[in-house]
C-alpha cells in the first residue's frame, strides 16, 4: 500500500504515538508492528522510566503467573518497528499538541488510574486509604505514598475492605499471607518488612450487595481458603441462592465449604460479609471502625438499606470499590462516564469524531476485565486506526523532527529500550542478592540512576 498514511504524506512509515505502556499500550503496539499493510514506526510513551503499566504495578506480586505475562509483552518493546520512549509525562515533558505535531496517530492508553471514593464521613481519617495506594505501595510504584500506607499498616490489627471484587481479594490475600509466602515475590524490601511486622489478626471484605452480586472470580475467591496463616470464614446470608450463572454458583459453591469455619488462635481470620454496605468510618484522630448498615437485594439486583446498623472494629480501612478514569491535559474524560468518549476507539471530542486520535484499554472502555481482555480491545482500535490510514482520514502528520530529539531539546531524561534493560538487569542481580528472581526497585531517582548511569541525571 502505498499511500496508506494520505495522498499528502511522503513515502515514509506511519508515525504513531501510543500513550502508556501498560498492556493495552502494548497490545496496540503490538498490533500495528505485526501488520504488513503498512509500514509503521510506533513511539510507545509512558510517564515512568519502565513499561508494562499494570502488570507490574497492578497485579499481585503473589501471582507470579500473572506475573510473568511481561515476559510476552517484553517481546513488543524489542520489534523494530516500536520504540519504548519512558520517563516522558504528558502535561510536563510533551503536550497532546507535541504529540499531534509529530505522528500521524495518537493512541491514548493511560488506563484508570484514579480511586473511587465512598462519599461517607470519616473517609479522610488516617487509617483510611484506597486499594490503589495500597497496590501502588506493595508493587514499587515510584509515586506510592510510603508514609501514607506504612503508618496505617504499622498498627492494623483490625482490617475492613470494603467492596467485593478481585482488587479487595488481592488486597485481603496479601495482607493476610505470611512473610514465607511472600519471600519469593519481587516486592521491594521495606514492604516484605512492612507487611511482615504488621499486626494485622482479622479483615474484614465487605460487600454491599449478595454474595451471589459480587465481582470477584473463582479462582481468586478459592485462594483465600488455601493460605498458609489463614482462615476463611463467611457470612452465610445469601448463600442458598440458587443461581443459574455457573461462575456465580462456583463462587456460592466455595463460599458454602467455609461455613463451618470458625477463627483459629495464632491464624489471621479473613471474613467475607455480604448484604453491609459502610456508612460512616468512627475515629478522632483515627479510624477505630466502621458503621454499616444491613441491606437487602431485590429481585433486579437492586440495593435497599433495612436500618439495621452495626460497628465493624478497623484501625485499617481499604476501599476497593473501582479505579476511575482520569483526565490527561488536552485530554478531557467524560464525568459522568469515566471514559474518553470513542466509537468503537476514535476519540470524539464535544461529540466529534477527532482525526487521528484513538483510545484503547480501561480509557476506552472503563475499568473492568482481565489483562487478556485488552489485546481485542486495542486491535479494534488498531483496525480503526488502520482503516483511516488507508482512507485518507488522519490527519495532516508532523514534521519530521523526532520525538526523542524533543525531548533532549527540552532537557527531559527519556529511557528509552537499553536504559530499561539496565533497569531490568538490575532488578535481577538486587534480587539474586536475597536467593529471588527479581526485587523491584521503587526509587524514581534510583531507577534514573541505572537507566542514565552517566551523565548527570
Ligand atoms: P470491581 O470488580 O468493579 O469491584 C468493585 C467492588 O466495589 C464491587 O464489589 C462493588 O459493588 C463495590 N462498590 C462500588 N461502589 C461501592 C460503594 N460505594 N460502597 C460499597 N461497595 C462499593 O473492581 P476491582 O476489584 O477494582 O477490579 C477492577 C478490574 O480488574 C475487574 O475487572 C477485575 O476483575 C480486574 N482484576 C482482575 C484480577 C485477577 O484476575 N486476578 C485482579 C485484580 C483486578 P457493587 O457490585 O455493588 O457495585
Amino acid at each position: 500500500m502505498t499511500d496508506a498514511a494520505g495522498p499528502a504524506r511522503p513515502s515514509r512509515p506511519l508515525r504513531v504515538a501510543v500513550v502508556g505502556a501498560g498492556p493495552a499500550g502494548v497490545y496496540a503496539a503490538e498490533a500495528l508492528a505485526d501488520q504488513d499493510d503498512v509500514p509503521v514506526a510506533v513511539d510507545l510513551v509512558d510517564r515512568l522510566p519502565t513499561p508494562f503499566g499494570l502488570v507490574r504495578h497492578g497485579i499481585a506480586p503473589d501471582h507470579h503467573k500473572m506475573r510473568a505475562l511481561a515476559d510476552t509483552l517484553r517481546r513488543t518493546l524489542d520489534h523494530d518497528r516500536v520504540r519504548f520512549v519512558g520517563n516522558a509525562e504528558l502535561g510536563s515533558d510533551l503536550t497532546v499538541a507535541d504529540l499531534r505535531a509529530h505522528t500521524d496517530a495518537v493512541v491514548y492508553t493511560h488506563g484508570a488510574s484514579g480511586d473511587r471514593r465512598l462519599g461517607i464521613d470519616g473517609e479522610d481519617l488516617p487509617g483510611s486509604i484506597a486499594a490503589t495506594d495500597l497496590v501502588a505501595w506493595y508493587t514499587g510504584h515510584p509515586d506510592a505514598d510510603r508514609g501514607l500506607v506504612e503508618s496505617a499498616l504499622a498498627r492494623a490489627r483490625d482490617v475492613v475492605v470494603v467492596g467485593v471484587g478481585n482488587v479487595a481479594l488481592d488486597v485481603a490475600r496479601v495482607l493476610a499471607r505470611s512473610p514465607g509466602e511472600l519471600a519469593d515475590t519481587d516486592m521491594p524490601q521495606h514492604v516484605l518488612d512492612v507487611l511482615a511486622a504488621a499486626p494485622v489478626e482479622r479483615i474484614t471484605v465487605l460487600g454491599r450487595r449478595g454474595p451471589a452480586q459480587a465481582t470477584f472470580t473463582t479462582q481468586e475467591l478459592r485462594e483465600l481458603g488455601h493460605l498458609e496463616a489463614a482462615v476463611a470464614l463467611v457470612d452465610t446470608a445469601g448463600l442458598d441462592d440458587q443461581s443459574a450463572v455457573r461462575a456465580v454458583a462456583r463462587n456460592l459453591a466455595t463460599l458454602r465449604e467455609w461455613a463451618d469455619h470458625a477463627p483459629e488462635p495464632g491464624r489471621v481470620s479473613v471474613l467475607l460479609r455480604f448484604f453491609a454496605r459502610p456508612v460512616r468510618l468512627e475515629g478522632t484522630d483515627h479510624v477505630t471502625g466502621v458503621v454499616v448498615e444491613r441491606t437487602a437485594v431485590d429481585a433486579a439486583d437492586r440495593l435497599t438499606g433495612t436500618r439495621e446498623i452495626d460497628t465493624v472494629p478497623a484501625d485499617l480501612v481499604v476501599r476497593s470499590i473501582g479505579y476511575q478514569g482520569r483526565s490527561l491535559p488536552g485530554l478531557p474524560v467524560d464525568d459522568r462516564t469515566g471514559v474518553v468518549a470513542n466509537e468503537a476507539g476514535r476519540v470524539l471530542r464535544d461529540g466529534v469524531l477527532s482525526p487521528g486520535e484513538y483510545v484503547a484499554g480501561w480509557i476506552k472502555r472503563g475499568p473492568t476485565g482481565v489483562v487478556g481482555t485488552n489485546k481485542h480491545d486495542a486491535r479494534e482500535t488498531v483496525a480503526a486506526l488502520l482503516e483511516d490510514a488507508a482512507a485518507g482520514r488522519l490527519g495532516p502528520g508532523g514534521p519530521e523532527d523526532d520525538l526523542v530529539d524533543t525531548l533532549l531539546a527540552r532537557g527531559a531524561h527519556p529511557v528509552l529500550l537499553d536504559h530499561w534493560r539496565a533497569i531490568d538487569d538490575a532488578e535481577t542481580t538486587l534480587g539474586a542478592t536475597r536467593g529471588r528472581a527479581r526485587t523491584t526497585i521503587h526509587d524514581r531517582t534510583a531507577l534514573l540512576g541505572h537507566a542514565h548511569p552517566t551523565p548527570a541525571r
